[in-house]
This record gives C-alpha cells, sequence and structure tokens, in this order.
C-alpha cells in the first residue's frame, strides 16, 4: 500500500518537474510541497514527535520510489533521516521535542555537516572547532559538500572540541540557519543531481547554548558513524530507484524503436541486456531490504550489510544507468530522453556518505 501511494504521488507530482529541475538546477519545491502535504519529506520521525514513524524499510521504499523518477527529490526524505538521526540516536529529551517536531510537520528541514575542504574519507581530520565559554559553545570552521545547505532550518555539526584526542575528542551540535554567524557558499556546479545545492555552510563565531550538544562531548564522531550505518541503506534505496527508473523507461523504449523492420527488443541481445540489468537491481533490492530490516533491529553486522547495500546497489545503478543509455542508442545521448540524467545522477551513489572505496574499507574492518 505504502509503494503504490508513493508511486502514485511519484509519477504524478514528482516526475513532470525532474527534467527541468535538472536542466534549470533549481530545488524540487513541487516534490517538497507533495512529500510534506502526504507526511513523507521525514517519514522516519517517530510518532512521539509528531511524525509517521515509517521503520527503516519503509522509509527506504518512500526513498526509492521518490529516485525512481528524481534522484534529486529522494535527497529530501533521505538527508532529513541523515541530517536528524544523530539526534535521535543520541540527542537528550529535550532535542528530540524541540527538532524532531517541525521536522515531521514540514515546516522545517535538517542537514548532516561532517564534510570539510580538506577533510573528506578522512573525516576525522576536521578542522572546525567548537570551544566552551560559559553556558554556550563558539563554533567557527568550514563544513563542505552539505547538502540542502541554506535550504535547511536545521544543520548536525560535527566539531573537535579536544584537537588532542582526534575522533574522540570531536562532538556533534545542532546549530540553526538562524544562528548568528551561519552563512553559505554559492551552489556547487555538479554533474547530477542539480536540483539539491550543495554548499558550503560557515561557522563564523557561532554562539549555541550548551544544551545543543548531542549526547556526551567527545562522541559526536561515534555518533556520526553510527549514524551512516543507517543511512547507507538509504543511499542504496537512492541507487535502486533510479537504476529501477532507468530499466522501466529503457524496457519501453525496445518496444517501440523498429530497426531492421522489427523492434529492437525482439533481438536476443538487447533482450539479454535487459534481463542482466532487472538481475542485479534485484540482487541490490533484496540486500538493501535485508539491511533495512537490520537497521531496524540493531544487529551486530549492521556496519558490514549497510556498507554493502550502498556499495553494490550503486555499483549496479552506475552500470544499468549507463546500460539504458546504450540501449537508446544515440537519443540516450541526448537531454530529449530521461536515462542520461539517470546516469548522471547514479554516480553520486558511489561517492557520498563515504566513497565505494571506503565502503570496501568498513566492509573488510567488519567481514562476517
Ligand atoms: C553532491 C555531494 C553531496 C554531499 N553531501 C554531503 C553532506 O550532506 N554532508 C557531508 O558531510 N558530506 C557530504 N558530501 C561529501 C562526501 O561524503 C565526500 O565528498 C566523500 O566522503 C569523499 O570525500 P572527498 O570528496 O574529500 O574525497 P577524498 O577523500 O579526497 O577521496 C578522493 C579519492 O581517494 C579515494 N580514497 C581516499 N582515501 C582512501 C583510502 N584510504 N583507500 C582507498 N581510496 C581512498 C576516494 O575513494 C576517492 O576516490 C557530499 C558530496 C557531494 C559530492
Amino acid at each position: 500500500m505504502l509503494r503504490e501511494t508513493i508511486r502514485a504521488l511519484a509519477e504524478s507530482k514528482i516526475a513532470p518537474f525532474a527534467a527541468a529541475v535538472d536542466e534549470e538546477s533549481r530545488f524540487p519545491q513541487e516534490a517538497l510541497d507533495a512529500l510534506v502535504s502526504s507526511d513523507l519529506a521525514a517519514v522516519h520521525v517517530p510518532e512521539e514527535y509528531g511524525g509517521a514513524g515509517a521503520d527503516a524499510l519503509a522509509t527506504v521504499i518512500v526513498i526509492e520510489e521518490v529516485a525512481r523518477v528524481c534522484a534529486s527529490s529522494s535527497l529530501i526524505p533521505a538527508v532529513n533521516k541523515l541530517g536528524s538521526l544523530p539526534v535521535i540516536l543520541s540527542g537528550s529529551e529535550e532535542l528530540k521535542a524541540k527538532y524532531l517536531g517541525p521536522l515531521a510537520k514540514g515546516d522545517a528541514m535538517f542537514s548532516y555537516a561532517l564534510s570539510e575542504p580538506d577533510a573528506g574519507s578522512d573525516a576525522a581530520g576536521m578542522k572546525t572547532k567548537a570551544v566552551r565559554d560559559g553556558d554556550f559553545w563558539v563554533l567557527n570552521g568550514v563544513k563542505r559538500w552539505i547538502t540542502n545547505a541554506g535550504v535547511s532550518e536545521y544543520y548536525t555539526v560535527m566539531a573537535v572540541t579536544d584537537p588532542t584526542k582526534r575522533s574522540k575528542g570531536i562532538s556533534a551540535f545542532v546549530v540553526e540557519k538562524s544562528d548568528e554567524g551561519v552563512s553559505f557558499g554559492a551552489p556547487e556546479k555538479k554533474l547530477g543531481i542539480k536540483g539539491s545545492p550543495t554548499r558550503e555552510v560557515y561557522l563564523d563565531n557561532v554562539r549555541i547554548p550548551a544544551d545543543r550538544m548531542i549526547g556526551e562531548e567527545g562522541t559526536g564522531f561515534a555518533t556520526a558513524m553510527k549514524t551512516l550505518d543507517h543511512t547507507r541503506i538509504t543511499i542504496a534505496a537512492q541507487a535502486l530507484g533510479i537504476a529501477q527508473g532507468a530499466l522501466d523507461y529503457a524496457k519501453g523504449y525496445v518496444q517501440e524503436r523498429k530497426q531492421f523492420g522489427k523492434p529492437i527488443g525482439d533481438f536476443q541481445g538487447i533482450q539479454f541486456m535487459l534481463a542482466d540489468m532487472a538481475m542485479k537491481i534485484e540482487a541490490a533490492r533484496q540486500l538493501t531490504y535485508a539491511a533495512a530490516a537490520k537497521s531496524e533491529r540493531g544487529d551486530a553486522d549492521l556496519t558490514f550489510q549497510g556498507a554493502a547495500a550502498k556499495c553494490f546497489a550503486s555499483d549496479v545503478a552506475m552500470e544499468v544507468t549507463t546500460d539504458a543509455v546504450q540501449l537508446l542508442g544515440g537519443y540516450g545521448y541526448t537531454r530529449d530522453y530521461p536515462v542520461e540524467r539517470m546516469m548522471r545522477d547514479a554516480k553520486i551513489t558511489q561517492i557520498y556518505e563515504g566513497t565505494n572505496q571506503v565502503q570496501r574499507i568498513v566492509m573488510a574492518r567488519n567481514l562476517p
């Protein structure tokens, strides 16, 4: 039922704008409005904080179905989960009560600010600092590549509170867009997911109350990594949706396009490509859904499974979307058809929330 609901909404309210959002590199406001009006923009927020209380698998299905028609729009539910999960996992009751309600209602979005210009794969090498001043913390630094920066009201920001301790000297904070000293860089000019704004976040003497710290001092990096164990599965879902969208389009196209007097879909060479694409997608789906169940239960092997799902599904998305372009021939290479956008959008799923090399490091360290 959930899939039917979100698919109908995605096809009627999000898909019609996907090409324009990409072409104009603009925020998919229509998608946000549609998702908010159906309580699907931050579907993971627990019921006790005013949310829909979707479990990890239901959240995956929402993201997958939105990504099937518009990857940029799928970052609305995905990043709302990424940004707020540190608060859900480690925050005080006060923080949860204050920030999750507006998120669930659609009055605010939540971003996640870990990466910096010189700290990507090695996120613990961050330089952003937070210094205690009485009942306040004062934050200074630059966060880079922050999805939905400028649009989101709330930001989970990781900052160094004890430079002598590396990852154990990092703490997490909730920063608000309206806090004095918060500003944003120009939107990055990207290959894909052009509708999702990616900007730097500048923290210039941002003075916030001490109770905005998420969890204990020094636990911020652990919270950030624990968050990624759960949210890499949402990136797997995004990859899966992009791949399914490309397959669905190509499947229809090969029945219409005629060469040598018959639909190209009658050629076995084409049928074998479609069979391989569908097989890989189904394998990615099973891995992703199984990982979502593990996320919900908090299984001990979640770290391996989340990394495996993200890595496998994103590699599948890149292969399947590239093959979809191939199946459309010269037409696939133009912006008159959606598959080249899907191929450009798929690429990011191999890079963010840890590159696929980093996922392989994570898997190797956590072999089952
Ligand atoms: C569009 C977009 C949106 C993003 N959104 C967010 C966000 O919302 N919040 C956030 O905090 N971050 C975000 N990121 C940042 C993203 O997570 C990082 O870009 C990513 O982790 C890689 O870091 P880097 O770009 O610095 O690459 P680098 O770490 O410099 O890596 C460069 C290359 O070296 C490889 N490499 C690095 N170390 C190793 C190693 N030990 N072994 C093998 N290979 C290695 C990498 O895999 C990669 O191929 C986003 C990035 C993009 C592009």
